[in-house]
């Protein structure tokens, strides 16, 4: 059985109190989810500390949106993976298409901050997705093909087990267009095959992929309900506690 995650990104929104209050308001509401699916929240870097206090003593798990590729140093600005879990956070998101974007972030490079995260025992999100033009072009496939292959491949059976995907086309993140459920079903079993081909058929049994991008209450459960969908990244609609609760309970 491959876990169940709904993680929600909360991207650079939310004070420290805004943040704590929201925390708060999951906590309560998630005694009405009706599976035991992972929740993982995802705030800021400023309020990854006090939300993973906020959380602590439930199962509710808190992840940061980035990490750099080095352990320490003369980094001005940068965030290491041990400074992170050293907050309390137990995942981190990994190449999310805005960082890819507007961060110049390429497969290589975000193979590095894997590595930095698995050394230092957080679970990475790795996010892959094409742009529109890619889909328009017929180029999905090979798109997500060559993420997985260059910030995965080098990566041994033992710590491939740690990662969770999430498939994001880029066009349908903060857009309001979701991936219908097919499309979404089809780049997820086409990810477990490109892992299966690596990596065994046991193990790319055994990873959970999430899909992200504009997600919601209304579409959650068609999407869900596909057999290689294991769960969501949850961007705008993680900001409103009842609807990131309703989407844990898509299931
Ligand atoms: C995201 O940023 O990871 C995301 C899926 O955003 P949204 O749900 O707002 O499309």
């Amino acid at each position: 059985m491959r876990k169940q995650i709904v993680a929600g990104n909360w991207k650079m929104n939310t004070n420290i109190a805004e943040g704590a209050e929201l925390a708060k308001m999951v906590i309560a509401q998630k005694t009405t989810l009706k599976t035991d699916v992972e929740l993982v929240l995802i705030p800021p870097f400023t309020h990854i500390h006090e939300v993973a206090k906020t959380v602590s003593g439930t199962t509710i798990k808190v992840g940061a949106q980035n990490c750099a590729e080095w352990s320490k140093g003369a980094y001005t600005g940068e965030v290491a993976a041990s400074m992170i879990k050293a907050v309390g956070a137990t995942h981190v998101v990994i190449g999310h298409s805005e960082r890819r974007e507007y961060f110049k972030e390429d497969n290589h490079l975000l193979y590095r901050k894997i590595k930095e995260a698995l050394n230092n025992g957080l679970t990475p999100i790795y996010c892959c997705g094409e742009k529109l033009d890619e889909r328009e072009a017929g180029k999905y496939f090979d798109v997500v093909e060559q993420q997985i292959s260059e910030s995965l491949f080098e990566l041994t059976g033992e710590q491939m087990q740690k990662i969770v995907i999430a498939y994001e086309p880029v066009w349908a993140i903060g857009t309001g267009r979701n991936a219908t459920a097919e499309q979404a079903q089809e780049m997820h079993a086409y990810i477990r095959k490109v892992l299966a081909k690596k990596f065994g058929q046991d193990l790319a049994n055994s990873i959970s992929i999430l899909y992200g991008g504009s997600c919601k209450p209304s579409n959650a459960a068609e999407i869900f309900a596909k057999p290689d969908v294991d769960g969501g990244l949850i961007g705008g609609a993680s900001l409103v506690a009842d609807d990131f609760i309703a989407i844990a309970n898509s299931f």
